[in-house]
């Protein structure tokens, strides 16, 4: 499958890895919109939120914001976490990805 981000966790193409272990990847976004631009992924591929069920993996995606949020030392100053689902939502890769946001004020919905 022609898939960016399975090919990011393969390592068949290079992103700067954050945080990382079996079912889970923490990348630098390549077009950072704060100081702080994180994607949490599952290496699996899953295209969207709606198309993963594991409740389990779902529930590790956040658990791994906080180890990123921690990681970079933006834990007490805050943080948003994202998903963007399909069309409406603003999703442009599918492969389902959660964006950390940090190190500025963020207002509005995305900020
Ligand atoms: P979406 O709009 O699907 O929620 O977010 C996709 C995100 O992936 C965007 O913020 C975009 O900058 C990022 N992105 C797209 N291609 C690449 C890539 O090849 N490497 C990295 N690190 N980020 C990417
Ligand atoms: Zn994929």
């Amino acid at each position: 499958m022609d898939c960016i981000f399975c090919k990011i966790a393969k390592k068949d193409i290079p992103a700067a890895v954050v945080l990382e272990n079996d079912n889970l990847i923490a990348i630098k976004d390549i077009n950072p919109q704060a100081p702080a631009h994180i994607l949490i992924m599952p290496k699996k591929h899953y295209a969207t939120l709606l198309d993963c069920k594991d409740k389990g993996l779902i529930g590790d995606m956040l658990l791994m914001a906080n180890q990123v949020a921690e990681k970079l030392k933006v834990y007490e100053k805050g943080f948003r976490v994202v998903i963007n689902t399909n069309q409406d939502g603003g999703q442009t890769v599918f492969h389902l990805h959660m964006h950390l946001l940090a190190g500025r004020p963020l207002s509005g919905m995305m900020g």
